[in-house]
């Protein structure tokens, strides 16, 4: 079974083609070493994912090694995959994941671990470490989850600590010698384990006592505790040219990393230990990739990225400068992590520039006296006057996000969760304002001052939730909800230990696939897994003892137990502790002052930054006011490119005009996007010599050859622009299209000249999830058969704004085609000969 077999029959195909901008396809024969970096989750989630776009440039820029992409395949290909008996593949160049010499994979958060299970065993390895042998590749894991990786640490060979940056490079470079001198496995994971950051599992043994406790962590031969891999310093990392989807994904966008690290101390929070301490970028280097990354992609939003954007220390002024130069180019920028009290009227002022992004604040709970606790350091008032600030501006849709369950939570903490949404909407002077509040529950994490406390059960959760249901009413409110199951499980994983990869495993068995999606979570199938290998999940929630062992004890954030333990005691008496960043050091005892220190950008100075370089400002009369021309590009669609769905196609043509730097004109409000009209929808699967856009821009186009050959330069393999011409822009509203459509089998010349003879062929199709009428006959011109009785031409007559049926609907329903023999006829749209 080839991918080209495999593509017609799932569901959105452009998650497993590859094929997408700025990827890197290096000789296969000529790599020392192969790696495959493999996010567990689906390819819209995986490719939101910004760390594995960067070890994956980095490692291809290394000479000697090749570095491909795998994303967690959905029930569909993954069945299909097992019934074909084919490996699951990587997106480059669908080579087998086995023939790999290791795969990176990420660990993002804990509702994954299933789907690194199918992974391996799609790619045909065995799940465990101790199973797999010098024919298998090496399974290698790092991100956030590396820090208490326990229920999967069985799994993996090896685990990363902390950035990747350079230790990436580090453990290629160790592999390749381990390759050319030929070291066995152990001699590799023994070497691997002395690599700073590199946690090697087998290095470890779980102690248990009689009772079936957990006693610690056992280094073998003397291994110490692991300690986190820091980067000095994120001035240099990135700027490769981003990866750019041909599929929509969840966040699709450029990202700029402008700091790393947040140190405002919220007790809850993991991200605030693990990535210690601060380290901003400076503004010209962000400049730089924002401009860079930009004209490389396309992409027509910016999104500034840190875990907390508006502590950035020049984030006012930056704004200014970027949206000065972006929003000529209807490029808007967003911030996805905004701290309440740093969302000030000005930066709002700035992101509106182009186009209103929606704000999501986080009071994380409902009274001050427990955001103390917390350590959030927001008071009411600030969340008020940031909420009446985003009203006066415009915004009409603040989204709130609160956690439950939290340590010394009352009844007047939740009480106060609607209370606040109420007050927070009561500061719009202005009608048709709305709110939606977000709750979820707190899950403790390891490594935090919260680690040992106890989280709410599945039952607690779901009367929380019913309560506020109850009051939060009216129609300026919604009120969504995180599921209480999947935080339970996600609490079982946060601190499970070792003994936990057994429970995942058989989760696994019994079907447990993609569980951070709702509608596939199912905790009944981890019930019924726990209890077959004798797991009590409940006891994974409960308060741990001040001196009990903890499953991560033996790896080392950099953070002190002691101010982990002192952060904890200040929670009990809602005592701040402020951030390092402005306030000194809070002597958390990550920092050696001398290479690892906060990193904090001192003057915000501007007016040294580059001129502006990019196509469309570079000089060209880009604004005639008014001026209207159209131009009309005809393409072909082939191979690859026909899995692309419309929506698909009409998002990529937007970001190669960008790419290419036409002068287009914009449609006017507040999502403004170019003014191009697309051929009608194609059929995934069908390939075309008939496509066409007409494209409005406001000045004469000099040069229409150079511009074709700048459109194939950027259009992704499958895809070539064979004219370009000045046009009416008026669309043809009757179309007479032809497709020559290749079958398995041949047709019956009876049942063509029967239908030819009839005038009527009602067929009944799905449209919008409801069944329909359609008569086909007076849509089809012709149907010939016009080579060894396979392929048929079909000419077909469609008018704009009638109900139209898919070429392979109307051969389905004629010759009688299975869905399998419908999905693998290979077909070709073409301009009719007869038109
Ligand atoms: S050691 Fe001090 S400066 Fe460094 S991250 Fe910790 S509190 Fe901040």
């Amino acid at each position: 079974m080839t991918i080209e077999d495999i593509l017609p029959l799932v569901v959105r195909p452009s998650r497993y083609s590859g094929n997408e901008f700025n990827i890197v396809k290096k000789d296969w024969c000529k790599a020392g070493l192969r790696a495959a970096l493999v996010f567990p989750d689906l390819y819209e989630i995986g490719m939101s994912h910004q760390g594995l776009q960067i070890i994956y440039h980095l490692l291809n820029k290394h000479p000697g090694v090749l570095a491909e992409r795998a994303y967690a395949p959905a029930p569909d290909m993954e069945k299909l995959l097992r019934s074909g008996e084919r490996p699951l593949f990587s997106l480059e160049t669908h080579h087998p994941l086995a023939e790999f010499d290791l795969l990176g994979i990420t660990l993002p958060y804990e509702l994954c671990y299933t789907n690194i299970l199918t992974i391996l065993d799609l790619a045909g390895l065995p799940f465990r470490s101790m199973d797999r042998d010098e024919s298998h590749p090496l399974v290698i894991g790092g991100g956030p989850c590396a820090f208490h990786p326990e229920p999967v640490a069985d799994f993996f060979d090896a685990i990363l600590l902390g950035d990747g940056e350079e230790a990436v490079l580090e453990m290629a470079d160790l592999l390749l010698t381990a390759k050319s001198e030929g070291w066995d496995r152990a001699e590799v994971l023994s070497r691997l384990a002395a690599v700073d950051g590199v946690y090697v599992p087998s290095c470890f043994e779980a102690i248990y006592d009689e009772a079936g406790e957990f006693r610690g962590m056992s280094g073998k031969n003397g291994q110490g505790s692991v300690r986190r891999r820091i980067l000095a310093d994120i001035e240099n990392t990135g700027g490769d040219p981003p990866l750019v989807p041909l599929s929509k994904i969840v966040h699709d966008r450029l990202a700029v990393e402008i700091a790393r690290g947040c140190t405002r101390g919220c007790r809850f929070c993991q991200a605030g230990i693990i990535y210690r301490p601060v380290r901003e970028r400076s503004p010209e280097k962000i400049f730089e990739l924002a401009e860079k990354g930009i004209a490389e992609s396309g992409f027509d939003e910016l999104a500034l990225l840190s875990l907390s954007t508006g502590d950035y220390s020049c984030i006012s002024d930056l704004l200014v400068k970027l949206m000065d130069r972006l929003v000529k180019e209807r490029v808007s920028v967003s911030m996805p992590s905004m701290r309440v009290g740093t969302l000030t009227p000005d930066i709002m002022d700035q992101i509106k520039r182009v186009r209103k992004s929606g704000f999501t604040l986080a009071p994380e709970a409902g009274t001050d006296r427990l955001r103390q606790v917390i350590n959030k350091g927001i008071t009411e008032e600030d969340l008020l006057t940031t909420s009446r600030a985003a009203f006066e501006l415009g915004w009409k849709l603040l989204k709130f996000y609160f956690m439950f369950g939290l340590p010394s939570e009352t009844d007047e903490d939740l009480a106060a969760i609607p209370a606040l949404a109420k007050r927070a909407l009561a500061t719009a002077e202005q009608g048709g304002r709305r709110i939606n509040i977000s709750v979820a529950t707190f899950v403790p994490k390891p490594h935090t001052p919260f680690q040992r406390v106890r989280q709410l059960g599945v039952d607690e959760g779901f009367a929380r939730i019913d309560y506020l249901k109850k009051a939060v009413r009216g129609k300026s409110f919604q009120l969504k909800w995180h599921d209480p199951r999947q935080s339970y499980l996600e609490g079982v994983m946060s601190r499970g230990d070792r003994r936990l990869s057994s429970l995942v495993e058989e989760a696994w068995r019994r079907g447990a696939r993609l569980d951070a999606w709702t509608d596939h979570f199912r905790l009944d199938t981890w019930r019924e897994a726990a209890e077959s290998v004798g797991v009590n999940l409940d006891n994974y929630l409960r308060q741990r003892r001040d001196d009990e062992p903890l499953p991560w004890d033996h790896l080392d954030s950099g953070v002190t137990p002691e101010f982990i333990e002192e952060e904890r005691r200040k929670a009990d008496h809602g005592i701040y502790t402020p951030d390092c960043r402005v306030h000194g050091c809070q002597k958390c005892g990550l920092c050696d002052f001398k290479t690892i220190k906060p990193v904090v950008v001192k003057k915000c100075d501007f007016a040294e930054l580059p001129p502006v370089d990019s196509k469309i400002e570079s000089g060209q009369d880009r604004t005639v006011e008014g001026s209207r021309f159209v131009y009309r590009l005809d393409y072909n669609r082939l191979g690859l490119a026909r899995f692309l769905g419309h929506l698909e196609v009409v998002q990529l043509f937007y970001r190669v005009l960008r790419r290419v730097g036409l002068p287009m004109n914009f449609s006017q409000g507040f999502n403004p996007s170019p003014r191009v009209t697309f051929s009608p929808a194609l059929p995934v699967g069908t390939e075309s010599r008939a496509e066409y856009l007409l494209v409005e821009v406001n000045r004469v186009l000099s040069d229409l050859g150079e511009i074709k050959k700048d459109f194939n330069r950027e259009l992704p393999e499958g895809f070539e622009v064979v004219k370009i011409a000045l046009d009416s822009g008026r669309v043809e509203q009757r179309l007479l299209t032809c497709y020559h459509i290749k079958l398995a089998d041949p047709v019956e010349k009876e049942i063509i000249d029967a239908f030819s003879a009839n005038d009527r062929l009602e067929l009944e199709v799905v449209r919008k999830g409801r069944k329909r009428k359609i008569d086909a006959r007076p849509m089809v011109k012709s149907l010939t058969v016009i080579e060894d009785g396979r392929l048929v031409e079909l000419q077909l007559l469609t008018e704009g704004g009638k109900a139209a049926l898919k070429p392979l609907e109307i051969m389905a329903a004629l010759f009688d085609l299975t869905v399998e023999q419908t999905a693998r006829a290979g077909i070709m749209k073409m301009w009719c000969r007869t038109a």
